[in-house]
């Protein structure tokens, strides 16, 4: 059971989101937790007022410290431990699998979102345990970023998907990319699935999915072949592969 709080502007466009399919269904099912905090309530400006501008100038509004930091203050009451605290941002980590897997060990993580041009930065000095980013482009806003990282998470944790092997064969969890993978009919439009993997004969079929899996990678990222952790057998059918193409 993990607990996610977000901080944000809009937090209507997370119930749209993770409150459907299988995040909608985990939450149900009590494997995990979300709460979805308007930072505007906490604004102690008479219009409610969340925003200003930079004192170094130029263009755009900054997200005032008061607001965040009171909306923080609140959700994290009674909390025996300040909670893990993420800031997403361009400027951070770029988030990959493996980080999903660390963030999932967490009982409780608190998400800051930004908005427009970001946020004041004595807020990131005061709560911020680390800085995450989904890539390097600028979005409008956090909630994107931080809905794709919760989704991510909450597919680590246990019940969340059918079974393990869910995702431990997936893209990117083993280093390598995921084999291609077939369904019914058996032939469409011609094209038939190949003749392994109806042969009932299932160590030739693990052997054929991870041939496949390093063709695949090799062909579209080759760059993770470098750190993947690959066997005597995988380094060998790669050269042969290579020698043959
Ligand atoms: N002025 C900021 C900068 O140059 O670093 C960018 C601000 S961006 C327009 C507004 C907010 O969107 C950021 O504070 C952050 O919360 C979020 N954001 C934008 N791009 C992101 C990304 N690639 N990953 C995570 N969050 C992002």
């Amino acid at each position: 059971m993990i607990r996610f709080d977000v901080l944000t502007l809009f937090p209507e466009m997370f119930e749209a989101v993770l409150g459907e399919s299988i995040t909608g269904r985990a939450r149900d099912a009590g494997l995990i937790e979300m709460s979805f905090t308007n930072i505007r309530d906490y604004s102690a400006n008479k219009h409610k007022k969340t925003d200003d501008y930079p004192y170094s100038g130029g263009g755009g509004m900054i997200m005032t410290p008061q607001p965040i930091y009171d909306a923080y203050a609140a959700v994290t009451e009674g909390c025996e431990k300040k909670p893990h605290t993420v800031f997403m941002s361009p400027q951070g980590a770029v988030f990959n699998q493996k980080k999903a897997v660390e963030l999932s060990k967490f009982d409780r993580i608190v998400f800051i979102c930004g908005h427009y041009e970001g946020v004041d930065q004595r807020i990131i000095d005061m709560l911020v345990d680390e800085e995450i980013s989904i890539g390097d482009f600028v979005l409008t806003g956090g909630e994107l970023p931080a809905m794709t990282v919760i989704d991510a998470v909450s597919r680590m944790i246990p019940g969340v998907l059918a079974s393990e092997d869910s995702y431990r064969n997936e893209s990117h969890f083993s280093g390598l990319l995921e084999y291609p993978q077939y369904t019914q009919p058996r032939e469409f439009m011609g094209r038939k699935i190949p003749d392994i993997l109806v042969s009932g004969h299932h160590k030739n079929i693990e052997i054929w999915k991870r041939r496949q899996a390093l063709i695949t990678t090799l062909k579209k990222r080759p760059d993770m072949l470098k750190t993947a952790p690959l066997t005597d057998e995988d380094k060998k059918f790669l050269k042969e592969f290579n020698k043959k193409s």
